[in-house]
């Protein structure tokens, strides 16, 4: 790779030992994790990175559907220097501020639907939908009505890891031996068309999903019910696509019981779905409140931020009385140098087009990837844009999956890695986002290592 302006010759050996010794993983199976250790991602540029073996892949995940830009792009990394010698750090709480984060503060209000005027930060996903609960907790409280605290999520929702985000998410095994605060949400249906019943028509599939909620609001009461939380497009449960419409009626159901609208765009934001933000753009929805992160800084350093509208601010915003503060907030609520690099960053997508890249190359990889679906494994390819997965099955008339000690997902990644491809294996799941950069030739290359990996893995199979 051409830019080791910094580069460093590692050990293996003791990497990998120190690793095994010392670095618990996150989201790993330590099955697999004892038998083989890790691999070791040592340099990166551009759509590809490199294992310390010297070995060169095509990122087909965005790091972790974060490196929206790219890899190793010396502009970032030099904003993020040039902030962290001038002024590393400084406290914001209070009424202290520094320069990036207002910056960046104001070009989201900027870029976000036109009612979401005021940031509040925080250093990643999970930490933007746990704070945000607790806003949405003070709002109500501050509004007089305190029994409002119940949160609708989905079943199969990804919204992170700490106590209230995982609590959110609805994906069984994430939370298998772990406890969740359940008696403050939850879970309607995911709303997937892939797997909706059979009967169904899409738009049936929609009234029975909007019916769902209207019921549930019955149930629990909506002088109960603060918020509903929703991705998108669901990402980590397996790039789920909703049915037509679903969006803007759930949003409309909620409103009509002033239950607040949450968009999570942790993934979706910045690029994704060719837009800034896919809510109101591709969703026609105006959440009360978004959230983002990942792309925002492109994964150049930890950063989230909600989105919040005027109508919620007016309340969070409206002085406790004497001593009394908004006492919520991290250490590293706008780290001056996070924000360095999501200014940098949103400068770089503004400046090279890369909404209009994913607009114009998305639906190009979409019709290429369908043409896997000649493979026997293959049972749907869905998502949008550069949000893509594809599920794999037993059967695909039936939509039986293989068994999980198939661990197809796993088997599809090996053979794709094999031939210099990164995907993510989740399950019998193949996700692929990439970096939002991939050209119409790049994505030929990609589809023709999976027509070769999806091959393989059915004889493997046999
Ligand atoms: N929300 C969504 C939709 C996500 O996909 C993720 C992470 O994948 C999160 C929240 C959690 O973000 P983080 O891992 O930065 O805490």
């Amino acid at each position: 790779m051409t830019n080791n302006k910094t580069s460093v010759t590692y050990d293996a050996q003791d990497l990998w030992q120190k690793d095994r010794n010392h670095f618990i993983h996150p989201f790993t199976d330590f099955s697999l994790f004892h038998e083989k250790g890790c691999d070791l991602i040592t340099n990166s540029e551009g759509i590809y990175v490199e294992d310390v073996r010297g070995n060169r892949f095509i990122d087909g995940i965005a790091g972790l559907w974060c490196v929206n830009v790219g890899h190793g792009r010396a502009e970032i990394g030099q904003a993020m220097a040039d902030q962290a010698t001038r002024m590393a750090y400084f406290s914001t709480f209070n009424n202290l501020s520094n320069a990036p984060a207002t910056e960046l503060a104001a070009k989201l209000a900027e870029l976000a639907p036109s009612h979401l005027n005021h940031v509040f930060y925080s250093c990643g996903g999970s930490t933007a939908n746990d704070a945000t609960i607790r806003l949405v907790h003070y709002y109500f409280n501050r509004l007089g009505k305190p029994t409002k605290k119940h949160i609708l999520s989905r079943n199969n929702a990804y919204h992170g890891t700490t106590y209230m985000a995982a609590s959110l998410t609805g994906i069984a095994s994430n939370n298998w031996e772990f406890d969740t605060l359940d008696h403050l949400v939850t879970h309607l249906s995911e709303a997937n068309c892939y797997r909706r019943p059979e009967a169904m028509t899409e738009a049936e599939y929609c009234d029975h999903l909007v019916d769902e909620l209207e019921s549930a609001i019955e149930r629990i009461g909506s002088d109960n019910i603060a918020a509903f939380i929703a991705e998108p497009i669901m990402g980590a449960g397996g790039v789920l696509m909703a049915p037509q419409g679903y969006h803007a009626r759930m949003q409309a159901v909620c409103r009509a019981n002033h239950i607040l609208y949450i968009a999570d765009e942790v993934v979706t934001g910045f690029g994704r779905l060719g837009h800034f933000f896919a809510s109101e753009a591709v969703f026609d929805t105006q959440p009360d409140i978004i959230n983002v992160a990942k792309g925002l800084s492109s994964g150049y350093a930890p950063l989230g931020a909600t989105l919040i509208s005027d109508e919620l601010y007016a309340v969070l915003s409206t002085p406790q009385g004497l001593g009394g503060v908004l006492s919520t907030g991290f250490t590293y609520s706008g780290h001056p140098v996070s924000c360095a690099a999501a200014l940098k960053n949103i400068e770089i997508i503004e400046r090279e087009g890369i909404c209009e890249n994913v607009r114009d190359v998305g639906p190009y990889l979409e019709r290429k990837l369908k043409t896997l679906a000649v493979h026997e494994t293959v049972g749907d390819i869905r998502g949008s844009h550069f949000m893509m997965a594809i599920e794999n099955v037993a059967d695909k008339t039936t939509k039986e999956l293989l068994p999980v000690e198939a661990r197809v997902g796993d088997r599809v990644a090996a053979e794709a890695q094999k031939r210099g491809l990164i995907i993510r294996p989740v399950g019998h799941l193949s996700i692929i986002s990439p970096p939002l950069i991939w050209s119409r030739q790049v994505v030929d290359e990609v589809v023709a290592i999976l027509d070769e990996a999806f091959a393989a893995t059915t004889l493997s199979l046999k």
